[in-house]
């Protein structure tokens, strides 16, 4: 019989969820058996934490989840997280649970949360995942590609409508604070303009001019996408109606775009990063978050990963304004 102490670990899925949260469950779960651990599944994020709401996952109990969005364990947004009664509270909920490592799958914020953690002796390992790709550390978050295929496929729907009335249709997707999400759907669903918070200093009157100029060419209709974050979508198309004399309808995509079957990128990284973060945790590794670079999965140390800064990338941006001629 193996003397081996057997290892316990838990994981957590925090802030909005992401399609392909399940797929990085099921993974963890799955390998953790693999290496005869003890998983345990923390209910609605640092909530759950605080509170102890755990179950023991066992290999079926993720069966048939890698197909669905959402999160098995539910999530939440957590303020008791951010203050150090919290934190404090939560790593020693931990430290009684005696997990060996807690493996949290989520955002900036919820990294950061893992972060707090680990410099109270909790051993954490971040998956990113969150639909908005606004992490510097990784080139890739989970959630994304199925969130930017949600919306291109509204758009194209939205785009049949639009073309057979000569319209312009003003569509909504989401992303607060970064722009990832709308400029993707914006360049593969072939709007001519889109509107995104990293821009706050793009006006009406130069979608008006571009609008103006588009249908002096011969355009029929108009497609302009706007992100959450600027905001304003049903106010831009009565001002476009209202300038341009010509039909316009906005969309507001909202939490359409967070749900849906994740997609086999999503999929498959969701896997290779749960499969990883228990590889990371049997090897002995501590406090790292699972990034993509250069196109390969890998390990950064987490406080490095959250000090990364990236400079924002203007080529997409400036490529929808040649595209949109
Ligand atoms: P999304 O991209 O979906 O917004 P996120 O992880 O950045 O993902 P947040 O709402 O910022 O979403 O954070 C999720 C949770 O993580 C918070 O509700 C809180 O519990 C915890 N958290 C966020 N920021 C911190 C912080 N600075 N310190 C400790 N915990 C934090």
């Amino acid at each position: 019989m193996s003397t081996e102490k057997q290892l316990k670990i838990g994981v957590l899925t925090s802030s909005g969820d992401a399609p392909g949260m399940n797929a990085a469950i099921r993974a963890v779960a799955r390998t953790g058996a693999y290496h005869n651990m003890k998983v345990y599944g923390i209910m609605r994020g640092y909530e759950g934490l605080l509170s102890a709401e755990i179950e023991e996952l066992e290999p079926r109990e993720v069966s048939n989840i890698i197909f669905r969005g959402g999160t098995l364990l539910l999530t939440a947004r957590c303020e008791e997280m951010k203050t150090v009664e919290g934190q404090e509270r939560a790593a020693n909920v931990a430290k009684v649970l005696g997990l060996d490592a807690l493996i949290v799958a989520g955002g900036d914020g919820s990294l950061r949360g893992a972060q707090a953690l680990s410099k109270l002796g909790v051993n954490v390992i971040g998956i990113p995942a969150t639909i908005d790709l606004d992490m510097a550390c990784t080139e890739y978050t989970i959630g994304f590609d199925t969130a930017i295929n949600t919306g291109m496929e509204a758009i194209n729907r939205i785009r049949d409508t639009s073309t057979s009335h000569e319209r312009c249709s003003v569509v909504e997707v989401m992303g607060r604070s970064a722009g990832h999400l709308a400029l993707w759907c914006g360049i593969t669903g072939g709007a001519e303009e889109v509107m995104i918070p990293e821009y706050k200093e793009l006006n009406t009157e130069r979608v008006v001019q571009q609008i103006i100029e588009n249908r002096s060419k011969g355009k029929r209709h108009n497609l302009i996408v706007v992100a959450e974050g600027v905001g304003g979508s049903v106010a831009l198309a009565q001002e476009l109606q209202s300038v341009l004399g010509i039909q316009s309808r906005a969309t507001v995509l909202g939490h359409l775009q967070r749900g849906g079957a994740p997609t086999a990128l999503d999929r498959m990284h969701a896997s290779v990063m749960g499969y990883m973060a228990v590889e990371a945790v049997v090897r002995g590794e501590r406090n790292k978050a699972g990034i993509v670079k250069d196109g390969r999965h890998a390990l950064m140390d987490l406080d490095e990963a959250l000090a990364c800064t990236k400079p924002y990338d203007h080529s997409l941006y400036e490529m929808i304004k040649v595209l949109a001629i």
